[in-house]
């Protein structure tokens, strides 16, 4: 059973790091350069709260991933840098790769409409 779940905020984005004191307010610790989720299990739930305030704020350069190797890590991600550490994301609906066969492979339910 999870008890926290760390955010890493990539370059240290100050506008970032508010937006999600806002979202969690005192759940939140400070942890290093890692913001720690507090009495939080459901990292789906906090996904998509953080989701929803980038659209809420209208920030579309930074997507959040999950740490498939550790369910408990979310990472706010610069567009950008993903391929550089290894990720890819769906440009359709974000859902993030691996490599950038996967990640086409995928994209193809979008452009036939399935998606
Ligand atoms: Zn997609």
């Amino acid at each position: 059973m999870l008890s926290v779940i760390r955010v890493v905020v990539s370059h240290r984005c100050e506008e970032l790091r508010q937006m999600i004191f806002e979202v969690f307010g005192f759940k939140l610790a400070v942890d290093g350069g890692v913001l720690v989720l507090q009495n939080e299990t459901d990292v789906q739930k906090a996904k998509s709260m953080i989701e929803q305030a980038l659209s809420d704020r209208k920030i579309d350069d930074y997507v959040v991933a999950e740490n498939t190797e550790d369910p408990a890590e979310l990472a706010i991600l610069r567009r950008g840098d993903m391929e550089q550490i290894g990720l890819y994301a769906c440009s359709f609906c974000m859902m993030v790769f691996s490599n950038d066969v996967e990640r086409n492979l995928h994209q193809r339910v979008h452009y036939f409409g399935f998606g």
